[in-house]
């Protein structure tokens, strides 16, 4: 049997984090505003179940602001790096809030959609475990 893709690379890929094949979103493409978040509701590989229980992806939020906060430090760090650099003039996050604003705006609107599955693939990975078969992986056990 070939070797499972690795966990964060497979976080990363949007895929099945109980058999690491079958694909959670439905539409390849992040950016049709309509199929974001279109998740099949099971594996199509292993009948993982994605939809576990009503509302299971509100949680997904919290690990969508984590990565948000973490965009906006990486815009600030990059701003700050492209200032020492000499490649924009960038004085200083007191000098300069609205370069900072403008540009993490853009970055976060550009990267929403992504991030957007991002997070739900994260939330689903840590209530899924590689090996995981068909229903939720609770239920068996209690
Ligand atoms: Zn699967």
């Amino acid at each position: 049997m070939q070797r499972p893709r690795p966990l964060l690379a497979n976080v990363l890929v949007n895929r099945c984090p109980a058999c690491r094949e079958g694909r959670l979103f439905q539409v390849r493409n992040p950016y049709r505003p309509r199929t974001i978040n279109a998740m099949h509701a099971a594996c199509p590989a292993c009948q993982a179940d994605f939809e576990r229980e009503p509302g299971f992806y509100f949680g997904a939020a919290y690990v969508s602001y984590a990565l948000t906060v973490a965009l906006w430090v990486a815009v600030l760090v990059a701003l700050y790096t492209f200032g020492a650099l000499g490649w924009i003039t960038f004085t200083g996050f007191f000098d300069q809030p609205e370069v900072f604003l403008i540009s993490g705006i853009v970055t976060l609107v550009l990267l929403l959609p992504p991030l957007q599955r991002l997070s739900r693939s994260i939330w689903i990975h840590m209530f899924l475990r590689y090996g995981d078969r068909g229903g939720t992986s609770e239920e068996g056990k209690a």
